[in-house]
């Protein structure tokens, strides 16, 4: 569903990506693996418009969507949970959850997707009327992909979701990925710096390294790859 090719991006004169080509597959998940600085962040940045590309071509379901506004994107069934999670912090749950939905312009999916998203994220359903601000890390993470949710894309991106919280916090919002997944047909694209955690729920996995893809293979066999790891995934 996702297509892109000879993908340049740059800041100034910083290339952050130097011809990527990547292929997701409806309903997959697929890993983007690297360390610091590879890349990950900003290929997330430029599917979801934030940074139009140097070169290069983005297609999602046959379309070209390279020069696209982000907001279009998100009608298109694109939606980007950025790192550092993009909550708005002075507003309740619930209301960061309806913002989400306000894209669909349908007042039975905001009735029916919130009732969804507290099903899917319980801790959320007992906060709903606090402030985002008093939720924990983990509860904010779960909080910024439902509000992704709300607007009912085709293809999430998801950039470090397990980012500074608790192992057993990552691997319960890894698994509701998972039941995401399954549920409905949802296509992932999950930035990650920790392998072991994408890995671990990922169909296929991509490597970053300075800008360049350096290995694109499916999960379970990059991660048995010890050359790859050494080299890329330990830095
Ligand atoms: P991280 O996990 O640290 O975010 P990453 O793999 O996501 O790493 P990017 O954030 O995409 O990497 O960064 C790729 C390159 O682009 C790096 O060399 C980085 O220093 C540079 N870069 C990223 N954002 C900017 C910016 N706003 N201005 C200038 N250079 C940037």
């Amino acid at each position: 569903m996702l297509e892109v090719s000879e993908l340049v991006a740059a800041y100034g004169p910083v290339r952050a990506l130097d011809g990527v080509d990547l292929s997701v597959e409806r309903g997959s998940i697929t890993a983007v693996l690297g360390v610091n600085g590879a890349g990950k962040t900003t290929l997330l940045r430029a599917i979801s418009g934030l940074l139009p590309p140097k070169a290069g071509a983005i297609r999602l379901g046959g379309r070209d969507i390279t020069r696209e506004q982000p907001e279009d994107l998100v009608r298109l069934g694109i939606a980007h949970v950025p790192e550092g999670r993009g909550v708005i912090v002075e507003l309740t749950v619930e209301e960061n959850l309806r913002l989400g939905g306000l894209w669909r312009r349908d007042r039975a999916w905001l009735r029916t997707g919130l009732a969804r998203m507290f099903e899917l994220f319980p801790p959320l359903a007992q906060r709903r009327h606090q402030r985002a601000e008093t939720l924990s890390g983990g509860e904010r993470q779960m909080l910024a992909i439902g509000r992704a949710l709300m607007s009912r894309p085709e293809l999430l991106l998801l950039d470090e979701p397990s980012l500074g919280l608790a192992p057993r916090t990552a691997a319960q919002i890894v698994a509701t990925l998972r039941t995401l997944r399954e549920d409905t047909g949802l296509t992932l694209l999950l930035v990650e710096q920790n392998a072991a955690t994408a890995l671990s729920v990922a169909d296929r996995a991509v490597v970053l390294n300075l800008g360049r893809k350096v290995a694109d293979d499916d999960a379970a066999r990059l991660a048995a790859d010890d050359r790859v790891r050494r080299a890329y995934l330990e830095g």
